[in-house]
């Protein structure tokens, strides 16, 4: 293999630009430095004065001292790391992974377990992969936050849940972090019978320790697909385990507030829907520090909602359109049209929660929603001028279904044009009500997360 980091593209008039450097050039070093990867890479480009080595796509090696006023040569590198991703070690009893039916495409088989890609784009890690070298790493070059999937803090109940003997030792890097004043935020997949109840109450007990460096820490219910043969033997969770895994959360919600001036532990959206309890109101929330693991986003949209409405006034135009989502939010959905209903009475929304049969019936969130369940559940449907789908449906990026259907064939199936729904309240408010709108975005689509934003 070629040493160095092939660059990708050079900015006009940047530093390497002007340098002569091009496109399938490689980096090889910064002052003496093989970079690792891209936090090597911004680390060692801090410095005013710089000495890189480049090996030209000609065969030569360029030495170039540099001035570098802005901290920025201007370069992006075909790996968009500068290394390969690291994948877990673990074999977690929820993973979603191994749940998912053969045959999806290959990169969503990829078990990624990467610290730096938690800080290039909040995934969460369980640090069973990291050696004490990464780890004195993240502190040297002060990354933050990190965000770790932390299970339980029991060590042989994590052991087990990961599947990775190593798994409770791993917990001891949370204290190093913390020593180091490293940011973190924590994550708890709730699995029944296993680190719920008891075990629950002392994971947020042990994590209470490590505030105001941990910020806040999540609990969501595992994910169940129909596709469990052979995997470990878990429990769907029901109403009545909600509840207490509400007032658990609840519980310490207050005391810890009553310490420390913020909430820290907080229950997704899911668990207040399966439990039929009222969201919590918008202050215990933290800020939506934990939006993106399916906390609080009901709670954020319903207020977005609300102020949209606020600045509008009705009319009377007519229009018959359709919206399709997971189930588990649908009910919210339906008091917004409701509200919408009173300022524009002439909009007839049709309201389809679709059943989630690719995955399974238990799959509710409307990220895991496919192509071919929409085509099947809407053909005879009466769908008016055009579908609203939300965004977090498509592949990031791309008008692409999960299960590699494209949004023009779910036109051409159903034969009605689809609008893609962004995700704040004002969007969502936006696209009933304008047509021609694409509206503008708050949030970053989800994928593969049993998180929508519904
Ligand atoms: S849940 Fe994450 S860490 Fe666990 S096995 Fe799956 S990909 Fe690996």
């Amino acid at each position: 293999m070629q040493k160095g980091h092939t660059i990708k593209s050079v900015d006009p008039g940047s530093i390497a630009d002007e340098l002569g450097l091009e496109p399938g050039d490689r980096l090889l070093s910064i002052d003496g430095h093989e970079l690792e990867d891209i936090f090597d890479y911004e680390y060692y480009i801090e410095n005013e004065s710089i000495m890189v080595v480049v090996a030209k796509k000609n065969g030569e090696e360029w030495e170039l001292d540099i001035e570098n006023d802005y901290q920025d040569l201007g370069l992006t590198f075909e790996n968009g790391l500068m290394s390969d991703y690291k994948s877990c070690h673990n074999k977690c009893v929820f993973c979603f992974i191994d749940q998912m039916p053969k045959g999806m495409r290959e990169t969503l088989y990829f078990k990624d377990d990467d610290s730096r890609l938690s800080f290039l784009q909040g995934n969460y890690v369980t640090l069973t992969n990291m050696k004490d070298k990464d780890i004195e790493r993240i502190i040297k070059f002060k990354l933050a936050p990190i965000n770790i999937s932390v299970q339980t803090t029991n060590p042989e109940l994590r052991c087990k849940m990961l599947h990775n003997r190593f798994a409770g030792e791993a917990l001891k890097k949370i204290d190093r972090l913390y020593e180091a004043g490293t940011p973190m935020n924590g994550q708890v997949v709730m699995c029944k019978n296993l680190n719920d109840g008891d075990e629950l109450d002392r994971t947020i007990r042990d994590l209470t320790k490590y505030i105001p460096c941990m910020e806040s820490v999540s609990v969501v219910p595992v994910g169940l697909s129909k596709y469990r043969d052979g995997l470990y033997p878990l429990e769907p969770i029901t109403a009545e385990d909600a509840a207490k895994t509400i007032d658990i959360i609840e519980k310490w919600q207050k005391k810890v507030y009553a310490e420390h001036g913020i909430h820290f532990i907080h229950a997704s959206d899911e668990f207040y829907i399966l439990a039929g309890r009222e969201l919590p109101e918008e202050e215990r929330y933290d800020g939506y520090i934990q939006l993106e693991n399916g906390v609080g986003m009901i709670r954020l949209l319903t207020t977005e909602v609300h102020e949209a409405l606020d600045e509008l006034e009705g009319d009377e135009e007519e229009e018959e359109l359709s919206i399709a989502t997971g189930k588990l939010a649908a009910v919210y959905l339906a008091g917004f049209l409701e509200e919408i209903k009173k300022k524009f009475p002439n909009r007839k929304v049709h309201l389809y929660p679709i059943r989630n049969d690719f995955f399974g019936e238990m799959i509710t969130v409307a990220g895991l929603i496919t192509g071919q369940d929409l085509i099947a559940q809407l053909k005879d449907k009466p769908l008016g001028s055009r579908l609203l789908l939300p965004e977090c449906m498509f592949r990031s990026g791309e008008e692409v279904f999960l299960d590699d259907i494209t949004r023009q064939e779910v036109e051409n199936a159903l034969q009605v044009p689809v609008n893609i729904v962004k995700s704040s309240g004002q969007d969502f408010v936006n696209a009933v009500l304008h047509a021609s709108e694409e509206s503008g975005a708050s949030y970053e689509a989800y994928e593969l997360k049993e998180i929508s934003y519904e």
